[in-house]
């Protein structure tokens, strides 16, 4: 039986690493929810629009068409992967998910994909919003240090500038703003188990949520 894993948690908690080793493990599909945040803003700036200034915003979704294959992500036929990955773009991010019809349209072509199971999308409202229903839900987190450190480290290997104290403010300015915003904020879901991965490697975290998942699979069958 193919489930859905739900993975939320604050920014650059490593949710996107480990929901990739664990798509691998399971044979399951993974879909990166901020990408799909991030496309939109970048799209925005691409066409000088505000960010603030939500009526333009969303006129702007009906000519957005995103694409996700393999590991790489397409807005309008073009491969973003990398320019949404700027820092610019990120805060950007985080002011256009505050929005109504920005969420809906993402959120609607998120159930859509999650539809069959198999599915593990990360994210910030996946297991409250996305897929309330999903099988199991994990919420991720990790000291503040640890994420601006990971996140610092990934720059630099991607060839990226990269200064950790302006990381530090980006990452804590960005979670303020999702954890307080009106519609979908942040925050851990009910049903959810928390995993904080700070003093954790990689395979340590990955198999425990492999673990749980092969629990979940088996108390369902
Ligand atoms: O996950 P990532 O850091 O790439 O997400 C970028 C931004 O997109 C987040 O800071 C957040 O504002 C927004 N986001 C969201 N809901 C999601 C995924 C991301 O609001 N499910």
């Amino acid at each position: 039986m193919k489930i859905n894993i739900a993975i939320d948690g604050p920014a650059a908690a490593g949710k996107s690493t480990i929901a990739k080793i664990l798509a691998k493990k399971l044979d399951y599909t993974y879909i990166d929810t901020g990408a799909m945040y991030r496309c939109v803003a970048y799209f925005a700036l691409m066409n000088d629009v505000d960010p603030n200034d939500e009526v333009k915003v969303c006129d702007l979704l009906k000519d957005i068409h995103i694409d996700m294959k393999a590991d790489k992500i397409f807005l309008n036929g073009e491969d973003v992967s990398k320019k949404i990955r700027e820092n610019e773009v990120s805060m950007y991010a985080s002011c256009v998910s505050k929005y109504k019809d920005v969420r809906e349209f993402l959120v609607s072509q998120q159930q859509q994909l999650a539809k069959n199971g198999g599915m593990i999308l990360d994210g910030r409202d996946i297991g409250t919003v996305v897929l309330p229903n999903a099988e199991l839900k994990i919420y991720q987190v990790a000291s503040i240090e640890c994420r601006a450190l990971r996140r610092h480290k990934e720059n630099i290997e991607r060839g990226m500038d990269s200064n950790l104290e302006d990381i530090k403010a980006e990452i804590e300015s960005r979670d303020y703003q999702d954890m307080h915003r009106a519609l979908s904020p942040l925050k851990k879901a009910d049903d959810a188990i928390e995993i904080d991965t700070s003093d954790m490697t990689l395979d340590e975290v990955s198999q425990a949520i492999y673990q749980l998942a092969l629990e979940r699979m088996n108390t369902l069958c």
